[in-house]
């Protein structure tokens, strides 16, 4: 499918300064990628300039929540260029997330085709300190206007790009949630869905005024075996081994957690996926056979856990940050930021394109 590309944007990119402060996901690239879908087929896409949407105000999507996203990053190069990093499972996920909430799926060539053009546009954008990057985020959205509780029968399909620098969320001191529960076990927790943000929001707020930073969210079935945070995976080191919950329909599937089994593995480390009941982990922290324990997602890529704290008590984790994360958090950036060789074949090289 060809894309068309509005000479607008020529303007849009020769009128941007990055700004110096970035923070993470706050300054917008000056493009964005659109395609429609409609009568039950996908419009070409087109890279336009950022701008506000028009939205009908009874459209689906502000209603009923049919909308879902995925978060993703592209890299500097060595040679100046960018890289995306495994960039086909967003677009599986992505896939997953709109079929579990009854939208058309964004076909695998449309979804890299916007997130590839986005960035070969921004790759000038893309900053290069260590840990810094393109944070690209493709959303799709039921569009209709019509109140009616039924899936929309037109959608928006679009990808914005921020550059950021690295998300900081070290020595993070969590909070376990036994009062919310973030998605219901049949819902929608391993799909990627704002909702299921909406519904962490008040836990965050709540456990932010106890001087804790995120939720630890326990399976909503049974209250006791660890799902996961608001917006990253689970990980203990016990004995030396990595422990991770294993995917039970409320975990989302991060694919910071695929990869890094998968690079643990290589690296010689035991990975046991399985049910982690959080009373076993607590003990396990008092006893000292719990040495770290970390959360990982595309953002922060591994953000160490200093404390878990459950009512009136704290559990401290002795190393923040700990061997293992540290060892598995620079051997993963080592890959992305393309300082080591790339054998799982995860970054992907976009050409850039100066208009
Ligand atoms: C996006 C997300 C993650 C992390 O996924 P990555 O692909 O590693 O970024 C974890 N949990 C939830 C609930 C998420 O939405």
């Amino acid at each position: 499918m060809s894309i068309y590309i509005d000479p607008e944007i020529a303007v849009s990119l020769r009128g941007y300064e990055v700004p110096e402060k970035l923070g993470f996901g706050t300054a917008m690239a000056p493009v964005m990628f659109r395609a429609v879908w409609q009568d039950g087929c996908w419009s070409n896409g087109e890279l336009i300039p950022y701008a506000p949407l028009t939205v009908d105000p009874a459209a689906k999507v502000l209603h009923y929540a049919q909308s879902c996203f995925e978060g993703m990053k592209a890299y500097r190069t060595e040679e100046g260029g960018a890289a995306l990093f495994r960039p086909e499972m967003n677009a599986a996920r992505m896939a997953y997330s709109a079929q579990r909430l009854c939208m058309p799926s964004v076909p695998e060539s449309l979804f890299l085709d916007g997130v590839r053009v986005v960035t070969a546009h921004c790759t000038n954008l893309v900053p290069s300190n260590s840990g810094e990057s393109l944070y690209l985020r493709p959303f799709l959205m039921g569009t209709q206007p019509d109140l009616t509780v039924s899936a929309s029968n037109s959608y928006e399909f679009y990808v914005i790009a921020s550059p950021s620098e690295a998300y900081h969320s070290g020595n993070m001191r969590l909070w376990i949630e036994r009062e919310d529960a973030r998605a219901a076990v049949g819902g929608t927790g391993d799909a990627k869905v704002g909702g299921n943000y909406a519904s962490s929001l008040l836990s965050i707020g709540r456990l932010r005024e106890r001087g804790y930073d995120q939720s630890l969210w326990l399976n909503p079935a049974n209250r006791q075996n660890i799902d996961e945070l608001s917006g990253m995976n689970f990980f203990a080191v016990i004995d030396g081994s990595l422990y991770t919950p294993a995917l039970n329909g409320s975990i989302l599937e991060g694919i910071t957690r695929h990869s890094l089994i998968q690079l643990a593995k290589g690296l010689g480390y035991t990975v046991v996926e399985r049910a982690v009941p959080i009373d076993e982990l607590l003990e396990q922290i008092a006893s000292g056979e719990c040495s770290e324990a970390f959360a990982c997602g595309t953002a922060a890529i591994i953000s160490p856990i200093s404390v878990i704290g459950d009512g009136g008590q704290e559990y401290s984790l002795p190393y923040t940050p700990g061997p293992v994360a540290e060892h598995l958090r620079q051997a993963l950036l080592d890959i992305q930021e393309g300082r080591s060789e790339d054998t799982y074949d995860w970054m992907k090289a976009v050409e850039p394109v100066n208009s």
